[in-house]
């Protein structure tokens, strides 16, 4: 494994942030992994799409570049392919579906890599990435073992999983076995598909007629990372008692709501950021998108701690006038 120094991670984040890295290095095959140099604090890199940068990286960036996407097993109904975690997710999308398998449809266009996406179990459009994974492997950093967990131990959750929590900074996640389904339920219904369907004359659409209609919808909301820098939503949707929520909707009638359970409902983010003015904000090069609220944007030359500050405003804002913690889902370098 070959090791850079002083490296800008300008080109490897899609905040566009310019800060270096200490030591850099691609990891090409496990064998990489195998013989990693003791002593140095390790970041690992995918695409590059849901961190923030907020200085110099100090120690190692192991950045992902395992490839290789592999039939291991299908019956009647599945199939299942096991994928290298630096493969590209949207690409692996767009190859399920010229095999006409149905399952990850709805996540097409997220940025970044197959290897990030259980970590916090990505998700868009009605659809979690937890629905279609049947195990995940990781190299365990320090006990220098390569482990694999079922769907189960990697207790998923919303945007969450053991990754983030039990095992947080002990793992690189080196594959993902996925089940996709050879005769696909399509889930249509969630956000403007079926509007976009119709509006194209889709009545009976395939898994790709779906994946196309996602990508039209994120191409018209969503800023692109290559014209304007971001990390697509800044924030989580905060979970809250009903108790507050009631509190909430006699003052404001309008607040949306989605019910989690029998007394925990999901509120919308990016309404509550809005009610507090953000949307649009700017200050210097770090601002608040125009269209969607809870992506966060760099329009050129903002640092990763002016984003960071915006944030901190953000969370005081929404905390003092609806008593809610905004969790941020971008992960801090
Ligand atoms: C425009 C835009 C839209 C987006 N839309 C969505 C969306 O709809 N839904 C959604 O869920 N997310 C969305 N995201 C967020 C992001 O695309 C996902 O979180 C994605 O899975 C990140 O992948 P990555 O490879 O870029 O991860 P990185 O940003 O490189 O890494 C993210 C974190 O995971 C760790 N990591 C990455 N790979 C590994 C590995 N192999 N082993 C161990 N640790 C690893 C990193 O250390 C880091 O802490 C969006 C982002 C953008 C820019």
């Amino acid at each position: 494994m070959q090791q850079l120094q002083n490296i800008s991670l300008l080109p490897y984040n899609t905040f566009g942030i310019d800060v270096t890295a200490e030591h850099f290095a691609d990891v090409n095959a496990l064998a990489d992994l195998q013989e990693l140099p003791a002593g140095l604090p390790l970041h690992i890199l995918g695409g590059g799409s849901n961190i923030l940068l907020t200085g110099q990286v100090h120690g190692l960036v192991l950045h992902n570049k395992l490839k290789g996407i592999a039939v291991v097993r299908e019956n009647d109904d599945h199939v299942w392919l096991s994928v290298a975690s630096g493969e590209v997710w949207h690409d692996f999308v767009l190859h399920t579906i010229e095999m006409g398998l149905g399952g990850i449809e709805n996540l097409a266009l997220i940025p970044g890599t197959v290897g990030a996406a259980p970590i916090q179990n990505i998700g868009a459009y009605g659809t979690e990435v937890k629905q279609t994974i049947e195990d995940v492997s990781f190299w365990h950093l320090s006990e220098r073992t390569l482990v694999t967990l079922s769907n189960a131990e990697c207790h998923f959750g919303y945007r969450d999983s053991i990754f983030k929590t039990q095992l947080r900074g002990q793992f690189f996640i080196t594959s993902v076995t996925f089940r996709l389904n050879k005769k696909p339920v399509l889930n249509t219904s969630y956000g403007a598909i079926e509007q976009e369907l119709n509006e194209v004359g889709i009545a009976h659409p395939t898994v790709k007629d779906v994946a196309q209609a996602v990508i039209r919808i994120r191409t018209s909301k969503l800023p692109d990372p290559k014209v304007t820098g971001n990390a697509g939503s800044f924030f989580k949707n905060p979970t809250i008692p009903l108790a507050h929520y009631k509190m909430l909707q006699a003052a404001y009638p309008s607040i949306p709501h989605y019910p989690v359970s029998d007394d925990t409902v999901k509120v919308p983010a990016a309404w509550l950021i809005e009610q507090c003015g953000w949307k649009g904000h700017r200050t210097g090069d770090a601002g608040v998108h125009t269209k969607q609220a809870l992506v966060l944007v760099n329009y050129g030359h903002a640092s990763g701690n002016e984003i960071w500050q915006l944030s901190g405003d953000i969370i005081d804002s929404v905390a003092n006038r609806f008593n809610i913690s905004l969790e941020r889902e971008v992960q801090v370098w």
